[in-house]
């Protein structure tokens, strides 16, 4: 994939209208009150927003917002499916599960944060929406309703995708800024980019620059450290790392499947017994390759799965019944420690371990330590990975911290992302 991209810099929109995706799926408050329970989202929105908007644009904002079902045969086939009695499945119920996922906290919220108005449509691309846009001026700014109101979003039908281009009207532009649905082709993150010129905002950009030059041309050598819970979750990310790293770190949950497969006992750890001969294959790959391969040598195990566990530390593939290894042990943070210090590069994802439970958060606490103290560029994927570095308090001090977990993940494996792909070339 081409990861050189247009960006709203190569374009002049002074004067034009701008239909812009943004990520507004925040979390909201779960008694239906209608409040942003963090508005990272938003915020991080609001350099391109502000910049577009400094270059006399007119900007038509949208995004989608949760997973509403817009029809109301097909929600209450789910409701039903869930356990829930036909009888009670009515059409106001089915209205107010829409209401909930209306954009007006979002409205709210962004006029706060820009101190100025914005402009909310009661529908995506219906009538209230034409006029808002028809009627929006330069240096203003309006809001779509949630794009997922429309039955076409999630197919990326190219009807619903023409109607939202056409409210830029014909010399309008369409600026893509919604990272964590780049990985997705709905029509307002990769069908309108066919009758609009398409280029990325400053968030895509940033992550172009990072994660792409990092799979692209790394500064070597890389490091890749994999964690998190599954090895099944991640082949993806192993197999197209497998082919650009010099070194892999392999920690986590997954890290007990590669014990057992080769040998090892792990008690009750985390295992999945399906890709036992994957994890040979792999080891077995990187000796060709000439890839350095570090697995752990010991590690923390515990009596059960609570952060009040009693724990020891055994080594590596010696786990005795009734126990499971939650965090990895200290002359592994050692050995892994030690093999960032030289990184060009470091891309992470996974935490090391059960990093939720402070008693065994120690190893994702020392790697990001380690990762804090590096001159390498170092790159954070995938959301818990995100969340761990955040909560430990080490988010300033990496280089790059994506903004989208499912999104950062297709990325790192290496696939086409649907969202990048329908930008213009630069
Ligand atoms: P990401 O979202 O960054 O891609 P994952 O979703 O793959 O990361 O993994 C994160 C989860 O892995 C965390 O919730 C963490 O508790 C869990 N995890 C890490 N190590 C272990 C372990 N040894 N046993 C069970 N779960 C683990
Ligand atoms: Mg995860």
């Amino acid at each position: 994939m081409n990861y050189n991209k247009k960006t709203v810099k190569d374009v002049d929109v002074k004067g034009k209208k701008v239909l812009l995706r943004c990520d507004f799926n925040v979390p909201m408050a779960k008694d239906g009150s209608g409040v942003i329970t963090d508005d990272k989202r938003i915020r991080a929105a609001l350099p391109t927003i502000q910049y577009l908007l400094d270059q006399g644009a007119a900007v038509i904002a949208c995004s989608h917002m949760g997973k509403p079902e817009p029809s109301f045969e097909k929600w209450a086939k789910k409701q039903t499916e869930k356990g829930k009695d036909p009888a009670s499945l009515t059409k106001e119920k089915w209205e107010k599960s829409l209401e909930a996922l209306c954009m007006e906290p979002v409205a709210k919220r962004l006029g706060e944060l820009l101190g100025r108005d914005v402009v909310l449509a009661g529908d995506v691309v219906g009538p209230d929406a034409q006029a808002k846009a028809a009627a929006l001026k330069s240096g203003e700014i309006m809001l779509l309703q949630n794009t997922r109101f429309e039955k076409g979003e999630t197919k990326n039908d190219p009807a619903l995708a023409k109607a939202m281009a056409d409210l830029a009207g014909s010399d309008g532009v369409y600026v893509s800024d919604a990272f964590g649905a780049v990985h997705r082709a709905h029509a307002s993150t990769a069908g309108v980019a066919a009758y609009l010129p398409a280029v990325s905002g400053f968030l895509i950009q940033k992550e172009l620059d990072f994660i792409g030059g990092a799979l692209a041309n790394p500064k070597r050598p890389l490091v890749a450290i994999l964690g998190g819970a599954k090895v099944s979750s991640k082949i993806g990310v192993i197999n197209n790392l497998l082919e650009i790293a010099d070194t892999i770190i392999i920690g986590g949950g997954m890290s007990y499947t590669f014990a057992k497969a080769q040998g090892g006992t792990v008690g009750d750890s985390l295992l999945e017994s399906d890709w036992l001969d994957y994890c040979n294959e792999m080891i077995a790959k990187a000796g060709e390759k000439g890839v350095k391969l570090l697995l752990p040598v010991d590690t923390v195990i515990a009596d059960k799965f609570a952060p009040d566990a009693d724990s020891k530390v055994v080594p590596n593939g010696q786990i005795p019944d009734g126990w499971q290894g939650l965090d990895i042990g200290p002359e592994t943070v050692k050995l892994y420690c030690g093999a960032v210090k030289d990184a060009g590069t470091v891309i992470w994802n996974g935490p090391m371990g059960v990093f939720e439970f402070e008693k065994f958060a120690v190893g994702t606490k020392a790697v990001a330590e380690a990762l804090s103290e590096t001159d390498a560029i170092t790159i954070i994927g995938g959301g818990d990975s995100a969340a761990a570095v955040q909560q430990l308090g080490y988010a300033e001090k990496m280089t790059h911290i994506s903004t989208g977990g499912g999104a950062s993940l297709e990325f790192m494996e290496g696939k086409e992302l649907p969202g990048v792909a329908c930008l213009l070339d630069k």
